[in-house]
């Protein structure tokens, strides 16, 4: 990992989710760490979810606890139905029930369509995408079980879906990838339809270029990084920690009437910056 933990860019903590329960897939590195410890900055209990690099999330949950909340690490394969309905039933044995899910987990697996392997496009389908549905699925059984319960939140239960630009923009050479992503979207504004009634709200944030391993070699060069700044109107590299605040707010009551939307995070990459001069 190149950045830091917690970058302290915002000394205190706006209470925005105190006394809430959250599961971060994903939540050992780039955006999914940032999003956990934001969240339990927030107030939240937070349950760090990795597969692999067990040492970072323990990190994770030291830096969470730090701030007076509970967290634990839980290792689990998202597209793995019974290690995903597993860490469901620990974390409501330990903490008793989930206010919100932030389905993070994700990966890459890029080759030109011609030389994709089947094993590359399930890969990336299964943990994208099968593994936010099966999370998904998870959060919304207790979310129905349990109903609003106002003195923690306006809603029954929050549920994040960790897209990307991709859900809209083509990205050749990354048909798995994009494919995933476009089914996050249609998966996302589905489930808010269904779950809507019933007081949850299913939201997704798509972020656009952010530094973390996921896409270093899109940045970890001077030339690597002019290249990729011409692609965001604002210039700007995104940090995790742009998500992770986004994630936030978009899981608070701040939010409570924000249903079936996606926020883009993205500097503008969304804007077709090829026509600022071009067309
Ligand atoms: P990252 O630093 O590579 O983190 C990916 C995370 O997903 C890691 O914590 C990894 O855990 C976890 N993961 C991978 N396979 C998993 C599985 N089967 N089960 C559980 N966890 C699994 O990448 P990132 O940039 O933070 O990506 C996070 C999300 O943001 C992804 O959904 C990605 O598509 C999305 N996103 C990122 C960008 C960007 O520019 N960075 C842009 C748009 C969207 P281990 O380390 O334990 O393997």
């Amino acid at each position: 990992m190149t950045q830091p933990a917690d970058s302290g860019r915002r000394p205190e903590a706006l209470p925005l989710l105190r006394g809430q329960k959250a599961l971060v897939t994903g939540a050992n590195s780039g955006i999914g760490l940032a999003t956990a410890i934001a969240l339990g900055r927030a107030g939240a209990d937070v349950v760090v979810n990795y597969v692999f690099g067990r040492e970072a999330a323990e990190d994770v949950v030291s830096k969470i606890q730090s701030f007076g909340v509970r967290a634990f690490a839980h290792e689990a394969d998202v597209s793995d139905e019974g290690q995903v309905v597993g860490m469901f039933a620990r974390m409501l044995e330990e903490f008793g029930t989930i206010d919100v899910l932030v389905a993070n987990a994700g990966l890459q697996r890029d080759a030109a369509l011609t030389d994709m392997t089947v094993e590359e496009w399930h890969k990336v389908i299964d943990v994208n995408l099968t593994g936010q549905f099966l999370c998904a699925r998870e959060a919304a059984k207790e979310f129905l079980r349990r109903g609003v319960v106002p003195e923690v939140s306006r809603s029954a239960g929050k549920i994040v879906c960790m897209s990307s630009v991709h859900q809209i923009i083509p990205w050749s050479g990354h048909a798995n990838y994009a494919a995933s992503k476009g089914g996050v979207l249609m998966l996302m504004q589905t489930l808010a339809q269904e779950l809507g009634p019933h007081g949850i709200r299913v939201n997704a944030v798509a972020p656009g270029a952010i530094r973390t391993p996921i896409n270093r070699s899109a940045w970890d060069t001077p030339e690597a990084e002019q290249n990729l700044l011409k692609l965001i109107p604002y210039r700007r590299v995104g940090d995790p920690d742009d998500i992770a605040d986004a994630v936030t707010v978009l899981a608070s009551d701040l939010m409570d009437y924000v249903v079936g939307t996606t926020i883009y995070v993205d500097g503008g990459m969304t804007l077709f910056p090829g026509f600022a001069t071009g067309g």
